[in-house]
């Protein structure tokens, strides 16, 4: 079977979904790997490096599409190269699919099997393959790093003999993935830390991080059984934004991270509360690219409000460290795949009674066939 890794087109991207490690584990695999030419070089890959783990350069990448039974991206394919992927394609990308109904239809129609890596479920056996995480760990990393460059000032607390500089104080609103891997780099930093969440499962971790939770009472709240948090009510978002008010006044540096699956950020911070921070704070919204937690922040720019305090909105701060993201992202690709290698048929067997393949396949054979995307009458 035939793998093609074309090029990213996406402004902005630096990652990709291959790296020379997974095309040895691959090749191994009995997979023959195919990419396209300068696929790796924003993420320190050269192609020499690639051909040395047992891949090839594609002469003609259309062709290569063409020719593929299957593809691995990581951005949703636009119109034009679905047109050029072969019927039956398998093809493995994140794919946006609650904002991409008319490329749903279209890859649909297309008859390609195509797989949204956003949607691999949230399981033990399915862990190496979670796309969603292991870039919002390193984004959460980012956040921080950023936020540090940015920072007027240090974040450990030190003794000398000019004085005493007191640690930085953090705030992390939103502890999924994202947000518990920036508590613990804030801390490693020398921060100190406070963090939200509205699930309460929430406050052990990160009191296992040496941070301090903030408590708030919101009632019910809970989470799906993906581990999603649930949609708060109104009043119950109201209630929330005035207790985050008083955190962030005396943060100097938030992160928010306040995701809510499929569907736009909550909006937490408002124009209130940034007002009540003080000149040289940072606000960093992970959020940005689905509406954002913080009032007026523009996705991939930075601002400086009258009062001084600093909103970052970068959508995809993992695309600063690209050869990491692109490790982790080969890696889940190629955990993907070797689930359903069949070695003895040396081919892949797309099991559609497999939870992990009814959890993320959209399309296949000409219809949509995701349950949460079909048509409903
Ligand atoms: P996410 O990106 O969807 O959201 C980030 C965080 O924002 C979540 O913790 C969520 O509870 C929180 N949030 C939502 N609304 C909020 C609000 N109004 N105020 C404050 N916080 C708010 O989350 P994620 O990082 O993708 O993780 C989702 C869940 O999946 C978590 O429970 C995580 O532990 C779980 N998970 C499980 C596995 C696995 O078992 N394999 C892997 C990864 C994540």
């Amino acid at each position: 079977m035939k793998l093609f890794v074309p090029k990213e087109t996406a402004a902005g991207e630096t990652r990709v979904a291959m790296s020379p490690d997974s095309v040895r584990k691959l090749v191994g695999l009995g997979l023959e790997l195919v990419l396209e030419q300068g696929l790796g070089l924003a993420a320190g890959h050269p192609d020499e490096a690639y051909v040395e783990a047992g891949a090839t350069i594609a002469p003609d990448a259309d062709a290569a599409l063409g020719e593929a039974d299957l593809v691995a991206r990581v951005n949703k394919p636009d119109d034009e190269t679905v047109g050029k992927l072969g019927k039956g394609c398998l093809h493995l990308s994140f794919l946006d699919p609650f904002n991409e109904k008319e490329l749903i239809d279209q890859l649909a129609s297309a008859g390609i099997s195509a797989v949204s890596l956003e949607m691999i479920p949230r399981t033990t056996l399915a862990q190496k393959m979670d796309a969603l995480s292991s870039q919002a760990n390193l984004a959460g990393y980012q956040a921080v790093i950023l936020a540090a460059e940015r920072f007027d000032r240090i974040l450990p607390m030190m003794m000398t003999p000019a004085g005493t500089i007191s640690p930085a104080k953090f705030f992390i609103i939103g502890v999924g993935v994202a947000g518990l891997q920036a508590i613990a780099t804030a801390k490693r930093l020398g921060a100190r830390v406070e963090a939200f969440d509205t699930r309460p499962v929430v406050e052990e971790q990160v009191k296992s991080l040496g941070a301090k939770f903030v408590k708030v009472d919101l009632g019910e709240t809970g989470q799906t059984d993906q581990g999603y948090a649930k949609e708060l009510t109104p009043e119950q978002m109201e209630k929330q934004r005035e207790a985050m008010a008083k955190a962030c006044a005396r943060a100097d540096v938030v992160i928010t991270t306040a995701k809510l699956f499929g569907r736009p950020a909550p909006r937490i911070v408002t124009k209130e509360i940034l007002d009540q921070m003080s000149s040289g704070s940072i606000v960093v919204d992970l959020a940005a690219e689905t509406g954002g937690n913080v009032e007026g922040v523009r996705m991939d720019e930075e601002m400086v409000t009258e009062n001084g305090v600093r909103i970052i909105g970068h959508a995809k701060l993992e695309c600063m460290v690209p050869r990491h993201a692109s490790q982790m992202l080969a890696a889940n690709v190629t955990a993907f795949l070797e689930h359903f290698w069949d070695e003895e048929g040396n081919t892949l067997n797309l099991d559609l009674e497999d939870e992990i393949m009814q959890g993320c396949l959209i399309t296949h054979d000409g219809v949509i066939v995701h349950e949460r995307f079909k048509e409903k009458d």
